[in-house]
């Protein structure tokens, strides 16, 4: 059609770096607008490789595996942020990467997270970065009790952290945790953690989805809501954050940024996944288009879809033994049953997730 911008044909190849059930579900929506998937993973049984056309297990440091799968696709995607740089670098020589390393470098590391968001006007909890007993002594002066000590990389889920309190001993507490570098945040005293996901397309368009509310339990998601129970100003003020770190990353893909939000309803940034997000699951079964088709949708350069939500919902994963329970949810009027076709069903493991919709606006904000 003329002036619509052209996209990768259908046909086409999309690359996952990553195989869990993100990607999966990436793969799923790819699969719907007639495109092909090959997952690049080092793991065995991944849950997207298992629907994925192509599979390259094989580890993020195996160059000749890089090239081969870089040569294969049409344009890569990600559905984990820990891939090393170096394979994403690499892979880039070739074939698009969407998001691009730079994004990946700022969401690796806390420490360059939280600079860059502070650099650009997003408000955060209170750090020093922290890379010595030494540093941590005078971080703990600084930024007070209570106070939580995070791995500067790869921490995910509450990994990698520790709560510091005004007694404890710096030495002991750096020794404990057992990192290179790491940060130090003052404790917020949040009223509620919310997220919101947004997708920014190659032309520079943004479209974030309503901001959902979300509740951990032993540092693992346990359920999104949307509404979140948060004043309207304060959604629109999550997803103009959201849209403004997406733009100055020159970012093209899915976004997702966790917020605190204050009893004042302030919002603190606390992390953003340059990926769909578990916290964004229920757009699956509550939006014309999901957050997997909006990022298949980034990657391939076609128009990002309209993220407006028909329906309030609430997602609450299904984590380890629960999975057993799959008769009972799938016998439930409504209830949306997802399964990520994981064979063991390992204590908090997410094995799936299940959508409840109601009528939009049953649900009071
Ligand atoms: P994170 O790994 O940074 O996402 O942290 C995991 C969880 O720990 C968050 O979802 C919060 O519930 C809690 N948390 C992390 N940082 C803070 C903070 N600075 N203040 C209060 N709670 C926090």
């Amino acid at each position: 059609m003329a002036g619509a911008p052209a996209g990768l044909p259908p046909g086409s190849v999309i690359g996952i770096l990553g195989g869990g059930q993100l990607g999966r579900m990436i793969a799923l929506a790819a699969a719907r607008l007639g495109y092909r998937c090959h997952v690049y993973c080092p793991e065995e049984d991944a849950p997207a490789a298992e629907i994925a056309t192509l599979a390259t297990r094989a580890d993020y440091g195996d160059e000749a595996a890089l090239d081969a799968f870089a040569g294969a696709v049409d344009v890569v995607t990600l559905e984990f942020e820990n891939v090393p740089a170096e394979a994403v670098m690499r892979i880039a020589e070739t074939v698009p990467v969407r998001p691009d390393a730079k994004a990946l470098a700022v969401a690796q590391d806390r420490v360059a997270e939280k600079n860059f968001l502070n650099a650009i006007g997003v408000a955060t909890a209170r750090f020093r970065e922290v890379a010595s007993a030494g540093d941590l002594r005078r971080a703990m002066a600084d930024i007070g009790a209570p106070a939580i000590l995070k791995t500067a990389r790869l921490g995910y889920d509450g990994k990698g952290q520790r709560a510091v309190g005004p007694g404890d001993d710096p030495e002991a507490a750096w020794r404990q945790l057992g990192a290179g570098r790491a940060i130090l945040e003052a404790r917020v005293d949040f009223e509620r953690e919310v997220s919101t996901i947004v997708a920014r397309g190659r032309d520079g368009s943004t479209a974030a989805f309503d901001t959902a509310e979300n509740a951990h339990e032993n540092g693992i998601l346990r359920t999104s809501r949307v509404p979140a129970r948060i004043p309207s100003a304060v959604d629109g003020e999550a997803r103009a954050l959201a849209a403004r770190i997406a733009g100055a990353l020159d970012y093209v893909g899915v976004l997702t940024v966790e917020f605190f939000v204050a009893g004042d309803g302030a919002l603190l940034a606390n992390e953003i996944a340059p990926r769909v997000h578990n916290s964004g699951h229920w757009t699956l079964d509550a939006c014309a288009a999901s957050q997997f088709e909006q990022a298949v949708r980034a990657a391939c350069g076609l128009p990002l879809a309209d993220a407006a939500r028909h329906s309030d919902a609430v997602m609450t994963n299904i984590l380890g033994a629960e999975a057993g329970d799959w008769p009972r949810i799938a016998a439930e009027p409504g209830a949306c049953l997802h399964l990520y076709g994981k064979a063991d069903a390992r204590p908090g493991r997410k094995m799936g997730h299940v959508t409840r919709l109601t009528p939009r606006g049953s649900e009071t904000a």
